[in-house]
């Protein structure tokens, strides 16, 4: 292991943190699980996983976490963020609680809940760019984006609607990645952004 090697954050709030941090150390990188500020302070990069946005975004409050998350994004640190991760990081939220904040770190507008309820979460197959074979997306409860800015690069998209984006440093998806049992993403996020393996 290389101690300065740059250390991969994974937001540990709530949600599906564990399975990002085992596809991160398959591709390589150091991970931590981030749950207060001194976490934060340590990582260069982090995954924001699934979960329930409205409940992360109230941690992220409660926990001091919200402002230096927003301080270090605009910064530029590189940022993946999953289902309720990609709810976090977008610009517009619909169908949100009034009270939920979002870093606003990407320009897409997301309706929450978009593909419907629990109950109406599916999995598919995917093309995503540059990949010659798919990869398997898993949508629970997942937002839908509905409109993308000019400067977002769409990378995947499921029935003409994109599912997963990237603009500069920060890469989102409406789906689960981490449940794939697949680090190809996590692997277009380290080297996308230059991310030296541990
Ligand atoms: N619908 C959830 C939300 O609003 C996201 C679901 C998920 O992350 N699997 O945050």
């Amino acid at each position: 292991m290389d101690a300065h090697a740059p250390v991969v954050g994974v937001l540990a709030l709530q949600g599906a943190f564990a399975a990002h941090e085992l596809a991160l150390a398959e591709v390589g990188v150091a991970t931590r699980q981030v749950r207060s500020r001194a976490d934060l302070a340590m990582v260069s990069a982090l995954v924001m996983p699934g979960g329930e946005s409205t409940t992360m975004s109230r941690l992220l409050a409660t926990s001091g976490l919200f402002d230096e998350l927003q301080r270090r994004i605009d910064d530029g640190m590189p940022v993946f963020g999953t289902c309720a991760g990609m709810i976090l990081l977008a610009t517009e939220v619909l169908d949100g609680r009034p009270d939920q904040r979002s870093f606003g770190a990407i320009d897409i507008s997301v309706r929450r809940n978009g593909y419907g309820r629990q109950v109406d979460s599916f999995e598919t197959d995917i093309h995503v760019e540059g990949e010659a074979l798919p990869f398997h997306a898993v949508f629970i409860r997942a937002p839908k984006v509905v409109a993308v800015g000019p400067e977002v690069h769409v990378m995947a998209s499921h029935d003409d609607v994109p599912v997963l984006v990237r603009q500069g440093s920060v890469m989102v998806a409406s789906f689960h990645p981490e449940l794939a049992g697949d680090a190809r993403l996590h692997r277009m996020f380290v080297q996308h952004n230059e991310i030296r393996k541990a």
